[in-house]
């Protein structure tokens, strides 16, 4: 029999996640604040808590997708929610999460007999509703092993290594991928001003060396027809860039190129709406050479 699944956080991610979970047959109760976020879940079948302590009453593993650490911190640090989290339960925290933070939670929870699984993923909205997700796994190797059915409905599965290791490899992506799209935006500019056509430039490149998840997939489809709409947020892009270079500071790794990328997305972030897409780099870039 499937375990009892309890969702929480019901966004651009955990909304087709979730529904996944129910097409393949599980029970799920989700929570989310937003109440269209919620609804969408009861549209698919799923059940609804008006809490996240309501939720993962009863549930044997716990999904977490949500923003941040921060929010990943507030919720499983409600005593409510500690409290109607059953001991033997798995929460498995699929969020873009600070590593630090994770081990600091797994410690905590494993005091009251609740495993903490780290799975971020990457593969963006489409591959959450494909269920052709990334899933970079963080944990025990038998914490890990008894995820893997569930964790096969949303996505391929790979153990990184113990809780923690899967954000981290997270943050490091992440990195790699803005710092290739602000790269991409500046080298397509100076191609076009040059006078070469900015889709044959991306097609070119994507069977040469400087090919990225820039060139093959954001600008084809966000950039290029000017749509900047990945369901991605700037905001949490930038949230991603700080982690991987607030990691390699704490470990002593100098991290020159990556400072000055995520200065460069903060100025964006700072200029650009609260709701922005991450792909909205690029326009900003091109914006930028305007003037
Ligand atoms: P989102 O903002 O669309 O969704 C987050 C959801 O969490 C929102 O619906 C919000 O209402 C909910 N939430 C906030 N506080 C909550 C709380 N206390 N309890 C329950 N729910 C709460 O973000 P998203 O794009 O779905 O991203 C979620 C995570 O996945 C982030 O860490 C992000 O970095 C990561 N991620 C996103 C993508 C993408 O393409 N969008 C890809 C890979 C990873």
């Amino acid at each position: 029999t499937l375990p009892a699944v309890a969702f929480v956080g019901l966004g651009n991610m955990g909304g087709p996640m979730s529904a996944r979970l129910v097409g393949a047959g599980y029970t799920v109760t989700g929570f989310d604040p937003v109440p269209d976020a919620r609804a969408a879940l009861a549209d698919a079948g799923g059940r609804t808590a008006e809490s996240a302590a309501d939720a993962v009453r009863g549930a044997e593993v716990v999904v977490l997708m949500l923003p941040s650490s921060a929010v990943v911190e507030a919720v499983l640090g409600d005593p409510a929610l500690l409290d109607a989290l059953g001991e033997g339960a798995t929460v498995v925290d699929m969020s873009s999460s600070d590593p630090m933070s994770t081990r600091r939670l797994a410690t905590g929870l494993a005091a009251r007999g609740v495993t903490l699984v780290d799975a971020p993923v990457s593969g963006g909205v489409k591959g959450a509703e494909n269920g052709q997700l990334t899933i970079m796994a963080g944990g025990a190797e038998d914490a890990v092993e008894r995820l893997s059915p569930l964790l096969a409905v949303m996505g391929t599965a790979r153990r990184a290594g113990e809780v923690g290791a899967g954000h981290a490899l997270k943050a490091v992506n992440n990195l790699l991928s803005a710092t290739h799209l602000l790269a991409t935006a500046e080298g397509v500019l100076a191609g076009e001003r040059f006078g070469l056509d900015p889709a044959v430039m991306v097609e070119l490149i994507n069977s040469s060396s400087g090919r990225s998840g820039s060139t093959d997939n954001k600008f084809p489809n966000f950039v290029l027809p000017g749509t900047y709409d990945s369901g991605f947020g700037l905001r949490l892009m930038v949230k991603d860039m700080r982690i991987a270079v607030g990691l390699a500071r704490e470990l002593g790794v100098a991290s020159p190129l990556a400072d000055r990328a995520v200065a460069l997305w903060e100025d964006a972030l700072a200029a650009l709406p609260d709701t922005a897409d991450h792909t909205e780099i690029a326009r900003w870039t091109f914006a930028a050479s305007a003037d």
